[in-house]
């Protein structure tokens, strides 16, 4: 059965396989992003526009990679596309200072209710570099806690699950971060009495990876207090979250503000950015002070970056974040989000499987051959969801099966397995995701039973 699926996927993108023997040559894996790997090889995608795309065999998807969730309003949104294509042609990069950069930041200032001052990166991971060296800085700590499974970007101090270190990352690292079990308020609370090193805590604040470990907002607020009554300051990484669950992120959302905020993805509309903002007296560690070279050689936050606020992610950031404050493009998203969750739900029940669909917001989650006694309801639990979600672990050949699976039906997964949803899928496409979705489901059935 796992045969006929691999069998059906290969019939139709033959020149994918080609293009893999290419890259396979040149790149570990065949790939240039980790979460780009499939087996027994990737799609090549030639071009994508709204919610669609179409791979260099001329096959087309249904798109719910979403740009690793860069795209609420879907690929090449015509105001975008139109705002980044003149400045092509008006300059790609000033090496100054220009009005753009101003006004994305008074939109961001503008939706983010925690966002005072911003400084831009080129990246999210950049945006976790730079927040936890202000951190550190602010607090005179050493030390960040953060919580298991919760993805902060691909950099040394923030990889690995605190007890064994990937392979590359200096053993020293280990000395600067805290791991704690995802939604255990009393191991955060814990760590924090006994480690007086601790600069922040930071966390995914809709749970890891976009709620696949869902958090509650009752250890969100729980949070907050004990990161206040232990004077640690309470980062949230928004890279996903941000401008998706709502125009002011999940913080907006939730009514709880933290002292920072990580921004990427829809805050830069496509193109590479993103950002650190929060409270004015911590990001202004990085002020200069042209008359106190003490300040500037060791007390200040230093940081550069060739890309920050460049012209095209400026524009292409304001054109979208003005987008999405005018329109009903989260509603939308998170409309559609749970339609295909309810979709895919019925479609489980349907075919009697131990898979949970699940997921808030503009996404879902599959987990497909869960363990038969954890429920939905187990899922959001709070401190119980780890445990629930390790039960029910996906094998890595499994999700592989799901996602070429949903591909031979037309549909392109994300590999948590599940999908960020944008604010143009229509209902047509939610017909084709779920008609496909019980194309595969059927398919692996048997497999899944067995494994
Ligand atoms: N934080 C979170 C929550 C993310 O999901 C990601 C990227 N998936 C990052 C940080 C890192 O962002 P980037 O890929 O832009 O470096």
């Amino acid at each position: 059965m796992a045969n006929a699926v691999e069998s059906g996927f290969r019939e139709k993108t033959p020149r994918s396989a080609e293009l893999f023997e290419r890259a396979s040559r040149l790149f570990p894996s065949g790939v240039t992003h980790d979460s780009r790997y499939l087996t027994p090889y990737p799609i090549f995608v030639e071009r994508a526009l709204g919610a669609r795309k179409w791979d260099v065999d001329g096959n087309e998807y249904v798109d719910y990679f979403g740009g690793h969730g860069a795209l609420l309003l879907g690929h090449s949104h015509p105001e975008v596309a139109e705002a980044v294509a003149e400045q092509v042609c008006n300059g790609t990069h000033f090496g100054a200072s220009h009005e753009l950069e101003v006004a994305w930041a008074e939109q961001v200032v503008d939706m983010v209710p925690a966002a005072e001052k911003v400084r831009f990166t080129a990246s999210g991971t950049e945006a976790s570099m730079l927040g936890f060296r202000l951190a550190r800085a602010c607090t005179g700590r050493n030390k960040i806690l953060r919580l298991a499974e919760h993805f902060h970007g691909w950099h040394d101090q923030v990889i690995g699950d605190g007890v064994a270190l990937p392979s590359g990352v200096p053993a020293g690292i280990a000395d600067t971060q805290v791991v704690c079990p995802a939604n255990d308020i009393d191991a955060v609370s814990e760590a924090l009495a006994a480690d007086r090193d601790i600069a922040a805590v930071v966390l995914e604040p809709t749970g890891a990876t976009f709620g696949k470990i869902p958090a509650t907002r009752d250890f969100l607020v729980q949070l907050r207090a004990v990161t206040e009554q232990h004077g640690v300051l309470l980062i949230f990484d928004e890279v996903i979250a941000g401008f998706r669950v709502s125009r002011g992120g999940a913080q907006a959302y939730y009514g709880i503000t933290p002292d920072m905020t990580f921004l990427a993805k829809i805050l830069a509309g496509g193109q590479p950015g993103g950002a650190v903002v929060g409270r004015a007296d911590i990001l202004d560690g990085m002020s200069m002070r042209p008359d106190d070279p003490a300040w500037n050689a060791s007390e200040r936050v230093s940081h550069a970056g060739t890309y920050n606020a460049n012209p095209v992610s400026a524009v292409a950031g304001l054109t979208t974040l003005k987008i999405v404050a005018t329109t009903d493009a989260n509603e939308r998203a998170n409309r559609t989000g749970a339609t295909i969750r309810d979709g895919m739900d019925e479609v489980v029940r349907e075919l009697g499987l131990n898979w949970i669909v699940y997921g808030e917001f503009s996404g879902f989650h599959i987990l497909p051959n869960s363990d038969p006694d954890v429920t939905a309801d187990d899922l959001y639990s709070g401190k119980g969801a780890p445990a629930a979600i390790k039960r029910s672990t996906v094998p890595a050949g499994m999700t592989h099966l799901l996602r070429t699976g949903m591909i031979a039906n037309g549909v392109d997964l994300l590999g948590w397995p599940g999908g960020m949803v944008s604010a143009v899928h229509t209902e047509e496409d939610v017909d084709r995701t779920i008609a496909a979705f019980r194309a595969t489901a059927t398919e692996l059935a048997p497999v899944a039973a067995a494994s």
